[in-house]
């Protein structure tokens, strides 16, 4: 007896299985007899059956703020950070929380289960702290949030930063983050990180740090980050996010980087959407992509997710908590148009981006957690290219969201009387 089947499906590798469900765990994997007994049973059909979507790089503190008080006029990443400076003088942990909850509902909505956020800890108050931490116990019995400490205006910069990144770790925050490129100088910024990788290794905790996120190609803070991983034995542990730098750096250069990089086992979070719209804001022609080495990094051995990192906030006026958006412009700016580089680019908002995060129980497989998304498309390059639409969403066991599948009503004499853009 199930308490849940799900039935038909054709899982990632092209396989058609039933998944027999009891509990919050995954029983099954196998064609089940017809008359194996469930609680309920949801019909997949010629659909594709995932695991849930992942971003391991976000900003819930900020989310669904746009326009308040005003817009990022230049577009450039530091008018986002002056903008977040006087959104957070006035926000108030309240707006805080219900922006989240109302982000949260948009990503299970999408399918998206397990989220890694940013939270600001330049802030004497530490609301954003305190609203995160609410949020996380709010939505723990659908969404796996995980909060990286983070000194936005700079872990020295901001002499209070030091001490206010301290107090969130002991509040229960999970990850060590930092912003060394934003430091002062390119030695406070090396200096951050060796701090902050200390810290990280006293209290046994993840480091996730934004780094290198300029049209720099002197903006070498990976280097250091890759070093401190090795000294304080976190290979596996630490995230280099964005990497933009390497965009620009001096081949000969990258070449003795990223070598380096997969010996320290520094994962790479690059987020397109935000790293096409903010870098090269100071080109004229030719105009840099900013986005950072990702087929070489993946060539090397080194883990590489794609990150959302903003929805409707100060750096960024779009975004919908779709992971397929990202994996879209992520395979674009990337040239990541081979079918493997297309699967890998889906891999990478779910598979590659749980192994970033540490999630032990997630995937498609008996024994795991049983949270998947129905997707409607045939297989992960058709669910890219129609951004395809979420049939049903299960988190932990539990129906948690359904929608209509892609179609769309046709009047044109002589022609069908709809259109479905599957193949
Ligand atoms: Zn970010």
């Amino acid at each position: 007896m199930f308490d849940l089947i799900v039935r038909g499906g054709r899982l990632s590798d092209g396989r058609q299985a039933d998944i027999g469900i009891r509990g919050d765990r995954i029983a099954a994997i196998e064609s089940l007899p017809e008359d194996a007994a469930a609680g309920r049973v949801i019909d997949a059909t010629g659909l594709l059956v995932s695991p849930p979507f992942v971003d391991p790089h976000f900003h819930m503190d900020a989310t669904l703020s746009y326009g308040t008080p005003r817009i990022n006029a230049s577009g450039t990443l530091l008018e986002g950070i002056a903008l977040w400076g006087e959104l957070k003088k006035i926000a108030t942990v309240d707006q805080m929380i219900d922006r989240a909850l109302r982000y949260c509902d948009w990503a299970v909505g999408q399918g998206l289960l397990a989220i890694r956020s940013h939270v600001d800890t330049c802030d004497p108050d530490l609301k954003g702290v305190q609203a995160l931490l609410e949020v996380r116990k709010a939505v723990a019995d659908r969404i796996d949030l995980q909060l990286v400490a983070f000194p936005q205006d700079g872990f020295f910069r901001d002499p209070a930063a030091r001490d206010q990144t301290i107090r969130a770790l002991d509040m229960g925050v999970d990850v060590v983050g930092g912003i060394p490129h934003f430091e002062r100088t390119m030695e406070d910024g090396a200096e951050s990180l060796r701090q902050l990788c200390r810290i990280a290794a006293d209290r046994g905790l993840r480091v996730d740090i934004h780094c290198d996120e300029t049209d720099d190609p002197m903006s070498r803070h990976i280097e250091t980050l890759a070093a401190e991983t090795l000294r304080h034995g976190l290979q596996g542990r630490v995230a280099g996010s964005h990497l933009t730098s390497m965009h620009s750096m001096d081949n000969y250069y990258v070449s003795k980087l990223l070598p380096l990089i997969a010996e320290a086992g520094i994962a790479a979070i690059p987020n397109p959407l935000i790293n096409i719209v903010l870098q090269g804001r100071h080109d004229t022609f030719p105009k840099r992509r900013g986005l950072t080495r990702v087929k070489e990094m993946l060539a090397h051995g080194i883990t590489v997710g794609w990150g959302q990192d903003c929805v409707m906030d100060p750096w960024y006026s779009l975004g919908t908590a779709d992971m397929l958006d990202v994996a879209f412009m992520g395979m674009h700016v990337a040239q990541m148009t081979h079918p493997d580089e297309m699967r890998h680019c889906f891999d990478m908002v779910t598979a590659e981006n749980a192994r970033i995060m540490g999630l032990d129980e997630f995937g498609l497989r008996v024994g795991a957690r049983a949270s998947l998304v129905v997707l409607d498309a045939g297989d992960p390059v058709e669910a890219l290219r129609l951004r395809a639409r979420r049939v049903t969403v299960i988190s932990r066991g539990k129906l948690v969201a359904t929608g209509p599948r892609d179609r769309m009503e046709l009047s044109v004499p002589g022609r069908p009387d709809h259109v479905i853009r599957r193949r």
